[in-house]
């Protein structure tokens, strides 16, 4: 099959992905072969290829929002049919057993595997994936509308959950790419604000035609003291500002997987029972109820 490799990380201008000819893989035992028929390209990728997160196998095929066609069951699967639309996300599998697992925090387990990161992900024609870890795509969503759900939508899901909203609350986003794009219709769905904070025009002028109620620079004030804030874009030095932006009692999640430093500041600004919290990976249970919602 044809597929990107990165064998180095670097820098992305330089090209590091290998366009080359690799075996098919088998599906080993409780896996299904999957013919992938796109793939979304997340942030965490470029973390991956420019090497911001430690590399763990090489070559490795990166990838982690894809959805595709079942083509075949190994040993003992028995979940999907021949010729079902699945997708196949970041969390690739856990161990099940660890202390994590079984409290239902399956999202921290101690010895996960990753898609596209510690085993090989979507940017190929065809994958290999657990079938318990795969989830059934919607009717009604087309391809290319489903992967992007797969992990900036699940993930923004998470960090929305996270946030504890209740109906006509004020939320801040930090950073509008994907995750956010996608968080904020679930947010309307909810009956939530919205105040968009990021450094893109173009990203600001999309926060306002998809409903926010304000949009306005990275490290701008928004017009109101805010109950919750999620901040996406991988840039520590957001942290004070958002802090400063909320309530007494009101929370602050991270949802990056990766952040510069964050620089010291004033006790103030998190006392009064501020709270940050981050968030990491998810639950399959957040990506059923997730996509359900995205239908
Ligand atoms: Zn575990
Ligand atoms: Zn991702």
């Amino acid at each position: 099959m044809k597929a990107c490799l990165l064998r180095t990380p670097a820098k992305i201008q330089e090209n590091p992905l290998q366009f080359e000819e690799v075996a098919t893989p088998a599906p080993g035992s409780g896996q299904i072969l999957i013919r992938v028929k796109v793939c979304g390209v997340c942030r965490t990728d470029l973390h991956v290829i420019e090497g911001e997160l430690p590399p763990k196998v090489s070559p490795l095929i990166p990838g982690h929002q894809v959805v595709g066609i079942v083509e075949q069951n190994g040993l003992g699967a028995t979940r999907f049919a021949k010729g079902a639309r699945v997708g196949v996300a970041w969390l690739h599998k856990t161990d099940g057993t660890c202390e994590y697992c079984r409290r239902n925090e399956e999202n921290l387990c101690n010895a996960p595997l990753f898609t596209g990161y510690t085993v090989n992900g979507g940017y190929a024609e065809w994958i290999v994936a657990p079938e318990d870890f795969v989830y059934p795509i919607p009717e009604g969503l087309a391809d290319e509308h489903a992967a992007p759900l797969l992990c900036a939508g699940i993930i923004g899901y998470r960090c929305l959950r996270m946030a504890e909203l209740t109906r006509g609350a004020k939320l801040g986003f930090y950073g509008f790419g994907a995750a956010a794009h996608v968080a904020i219709q679930v947010a309307k769905n909810w009956g939530v604000e919205v105040y968009a904070a990021t450094r893109d025009e173009r990203h600001q002028k999309l926060a306002l035609e998809l409903g926010a109620k304000w949009a306005g620079g990275g490290l701008d004030a928004p017009p109101t003291q805010l109950d919750a804030s999620v901040v996406f874009a991988p840039a520590g030095e957001i942290v004070p500002t958002a802090l400063k932006a909320l309530r007494k009692g009101g929370r602050l999640i991270l949802g990056g997987i990766h952040m510069s430093d964050i620089p010291s500041f004033p006790y103030d600004l998190l006392y009064q029972e501020r709270m940050i919290r981050s968030v990491a990976n998810n639950t399959r249970q957040d990506g059923e109820e997730f996509l359900k919602l995205a239908a």
